[in-house]
């Protein structure tokens, strides 16, 4: 057999390479952005259009490129950062590996027009798919501008892989406010489609996270300092009362370069101790100085991970300073700390002689029976003593329930309940039922067959979530107009975002219009929110919108109602009037899927009479 093996044309290989550092748009912007910080820049604007899958622009007023230093940039491992493999264990620069021009030219058209500082003129370069069309002299500004034009126009499979364009624009804001935010002390500014979306001045740290992402971040953040030889830390942490549901406003810096590390975010969740539920989680804007020698920032190709040689210190460090931070502005003892929501009871001693919990259950409650097909019984006393309570789950173990999850759940004796016990008038059969609230979170009710255990929070959810669906397909929701519309003020990536989905956020029932440029004059609302806080309903619908795009990938409809029905759910820990939860069970009840959430947790457990009877030992 012949010799088959050849070597791959530049051109190919370089677009092979390219998949690796340029995914997305987000990935040139961040590459862009940050030769224009190497180079010493203090002005830099970032202009974007259609998502950046028609133009990624940034133009600095860095120290420029000569003629030779301009054509060179685009050969692969074309650096001047460094010299010797001993320089990365050095690096003062963002870039290093002299790929990214290289990759970003393989798969765009590129347009360089680059003048250093005393020349007259400067040089143009265009290049598309590796291969130089023209280059000559021009007349621009000191500096640099690149225009990245039509990415991945030459690899049609990446192209159609490119996300919507609300995802995408969302991808390059996280990048740019990674960038520009440890970056104060230059100016930044980013246009999307012709509207200018951020324009930061030169500040300290404060005022830019201010800046990016509004005026109510000011009274947010707890500075956070510490120096000691391994690591400095500068920075701040949102107060605890600020945290958020899911995971938003988190970022780590190392020395001026964002990371991502679950180790240290662990540290700094621990060092906000009790001072949040499980649930919630702190925002923290933290940078940390480390000896570059000590630090490992070559292990991922997309360079937010990084190993550290100190981790366990680093970790301590951490968590020990955030902790006093949150100490040093009184944080930590005037909070009132969330009791845990879980069945726990003291055990009993066996001195004492056992008492009957007073709970009254209604041993005829059945939310799956039909008013008609229910048969008409003795009227039930509410139950005081436990023989009577036995006696008719003894009686009654016919089984109605269609028991679609069948599970067996341990429940433990309860200790201390809300018990809401009021009756309501079947008028054909005069029959009183019960529903419990546990804990501000659970209702219980009874089954012919045994109890089932309702979560309030994710039994709404779920009945918001099946309505949603229907605004989509029915293509409008039930508005409310509000009496006195408000005008409200979101961070700017949110108002991008709601721009971009404001069609559909109309369809869920909100009437809204743009004013400014990131506020928004809400007008109507949907329904069922009467009385929850606007603003805060929106950014969460957004936030779940954000983190279901992201790690779900889900249908955009589907996003939205799922994102929508958890915002404007009941929350866990609202205490609710027998009315609220009997129509909450209700309309659960009428929903095509009660069991479980679109995501397949449960909204229901049942406890099955023979389960329990067997527990018991009968
Ligand atoms: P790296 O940043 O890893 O060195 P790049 O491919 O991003 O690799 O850039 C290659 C080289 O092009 C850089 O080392 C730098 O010398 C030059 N360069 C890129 N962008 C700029 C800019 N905005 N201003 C001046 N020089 C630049
Ligand atoms: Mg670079």
């Amino acid at each position: 057999m012949s010799d088959i093996i050849k070597l791959l044309p530049d051109a190919v290989a370089n677009q092979i390479a390219a998949g690796e550092v340029i995914q997305r748009p987000a990935s040139a912007v961040k590459e862009l952005l940050e030769n224009a910080i190497d180079a010493g820049a203090d002005n830099i604007s970032l202009i974007i259009k259609d998502a950046g899958k028609a133009l990624i622009q940034v133009v600095d007023n860095g120290f420029g490129m000569s003629e030779t230093d301009a054509r060179l940039s685009f050969e692969r491992h074309a650096t001047s950062k460094i010299k010797s493999a001993d320089d990365l264990f050095n690096l003062s620069t963002k870039g290093f590996r002299g790929e990214a021009l290289a990759s970003i030219a393989a798969i765009a058209q590129v347009e360089l027009k680059t003048k250093i500082a005393g020349n007259d003129l400067g040089t143009q370069i265009i290049i598309e798919g590796s291969e130089v069309k023209e280059q000559e002299v021009c007349s621009c500004a000191k500096g640099t501008s690149f225009s990245i034009k039509n990415l991945f126009y030459n690899v049609p499979a990446r192209r159609n892989f490119l996300k919507s364009n609300p995802v995408e624009i969302k991808h390059i804001i996280e990048e740019f406010q990674r960038v520009a935010m440890v970056h104060a002390d230059i100016a930044f500014s980013m246009y999307n489609n012709g509207n200018e979306v951020f324009n930061l001045k030169k500040g300290s740290y404060r005022q830019r996270i201010v800046g990016i992402f509004g005026d109510k971040y000011n009274q947010k953040l707890v500075p956070v300092e510490e120096d000691t030889d391994i690591v400095g830390i500068t920075g701040f942490v949102g107060k605890p009362e600020f945290a958020k549901k899911t995971r938003g406003e988190q970022y780590f810096f190392v020395n001026e370069r964002f990371i991502k590390n679950s180790y240290l975010n662990h540290a700094v969740n621990n060092g906000f101790d009790q001072l949040l539920s499980k649930d919630q989680h702190p925002s923290y804007f933290l940078k940390l100085t480390i000896d570059p020698a000590k630090i490992d920032i070559n292990i991922h190709p997309t360079k937010t991970e990084i190993k550290f040689e100190d981790e366990r210190a680093i970790y301590a460090i951490i968590r020990t300073a955030v902790k006093q931070a949150l100490g040093k502005h009184n944080i930590a003892p005037t909070l009132d700390f969330e009791q845990e929501s879980s069945f726990n009871v003291p055990l009993m001693r066996n001195s004492e002689p056992v008492k009957a919990p007073t709970i009254k259950v209604n041993t005829s409650y059945n939310p799956f029976a039909e008013k008609s097909s229910a048969p008409s019984r003795p009227k039930p006393q509410s139950t005081k003593n436990w023989e009577s309570l036995y006696s008719s789950f003894e009686q009654e173990t016919e089984q109605l329930v269609p028991d679609a999850n069948e599970r067996t759940v341990e429940v433990e004796p309860i200790e201390e309940q809300q018990i809401i016990s009021t009756s309501w008038e079947d008028d054909e059969h005069d029959e009183q039922q019960t529903l419990i609230q546990l804990h501000n979170k659970f209702i219980l009710g009874q089954l012919k067959s045994g109890s089932l255990i309702i979560d309030q929070e994710r039994a709404h959810t779920r009945i918001l979530f099946e309505q949603y669906i229907q605004n989509f397909a029915l293509g409008k929701g039930a508005t409310q107009q509000l009496l006195f519309p408000e005008t409200i003020d979101f961070t700017t990536a949110d108002a991008e975002l709601l721009n971009e989905l404001q069609a559909e956020i109309k369809t869920l029932g909100f009437d809204f219009e743009k004013m400014g440029k990131s506020s928004f004059v809400v007008s109507g609302v949907p329904t069922e929110l009467k009385e929850q806080n606007i603003k805060k309903t929106i950014e969460g619908l957004l936030e779940q919108f954000k983190l279901n795009e992201s790690e779900l990938k889900l249908k955009k409809h589907e996003n939205l109602a799922i994102s929508m029905a958890r915002s404007a759910s009941v929350r866990s820990g609202k205490k609710l009037s027998y009315e609220e939860m009997k129509a909450l069970v209700d309309q659960l009840f009428s929903c095509e899927m009660p069991y479980s959430l679109p995501n397949g947790k449960p909204t229901i457990i049942t406890l099955n009479l023979e389960d329990l009877n067997q527990q018991f030992d009968y």
